[in-house]
């Protein structure tokens, strides 16, 4: 087996001993492959060994292994600071968006996506630590950002997603992560409709199934540390 591979298995396994120690159920939770720095051929690896969705950071570092992968069936995910620039190539190669913060982009990527493919599946990301120099919409204007979003044609508005201040500490893991539930299940009670906690990382997802995630996106535990 080769490391990815076997990395991966114990990434799955680690997946269903949280999901089965806070009784919830494994097809609630999605693994994605994060794949940022690594080469196509690391990707083909994971593929071979079962894995499905994977998330890149950058678009131009995407679309190139895109071109190199596309005999596979992959469904993309893009997980990285948005640009205006970069809103078309998203908008027509990917499935998913979890990093949206503002809603010129968001509208961008509603004009830009294109007619004859599903629409385009979105997180809000929020700034759930209230980091200063974190991306993300803070937590008191998520709604108004989630209703203006909810209304745009080619979008399908489906979570959140968070990346909380860092820590070794499990109950201060799931505190950030049980804030993001928090807010999920708020918006719901308004109106919304959104089944996705897009949220645990290498690091921190145990906590993070244990709070309710829905998507894991986790790179370092299955592709090795990035250089
Ligand atoms: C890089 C990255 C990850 C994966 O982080 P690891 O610690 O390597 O698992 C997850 N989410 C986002 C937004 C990232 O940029």
């Amino acid at each position: 087996m080769t490391t990815i591979a076997s990395n991966l298995q114990a990434v799955r396994t680690e997946i269903k001993r949280s999901v089965s120690q806070s009784g919830r159920r494994l097809d609630d939770v999605q693994l994605l492959a994060v794949s940022k720095t690594f080469v196509a051929n690391a990707l083909r690896e994971a593929y071979q060994a079962g894995q499905r969705d994977f998330a890149e950071n950058y678009v131009q570092e995407a679309l190139d292994k895109m071109a190199a992968l596309q005999d596979l069936a992959i469904t993309w995910h893009f997980i990285g600071p948005i640009q205006s620039n970069k809103t078309r190539a998203i908008a027509e190669n990917f499935a998913w968006v979890h990093s949206v913060d503002r809603l010129k982009i968001a509208e961008r990527l509603s004009e830009q996506r294109p007619a004859n493919m599903p629409p385009l599946q979105i997180c809000l990301q929020v700034n759930i630590s209230n980091e200063k120099s974190k991306s993300g919409v803070a937590s008191n204007e998520v709604e108004e950002l989630a209703y203006a979003i909810a209304k745009l044609p080619n979008l399908k508005l489906c979570g959140l997603m968070a990346i909380p201040a860092p820590s070794d500490d499990v109950a201060t893991q799931r505190t950030g992560f049980a804030r993001l539930r928090q807010l999920r299940d708020k918006l719901n009670l308004h109106g919304l409709q959104l089944d996705t906690l897009s949220m645990g990382m290498s690091h921190d997802f145990s906590a993070a199934i244990a709070e309710g995630a829905t998507m894991v996106r986790i790179g370092t535990a299955i592709f090795g540390n990035r250089t």
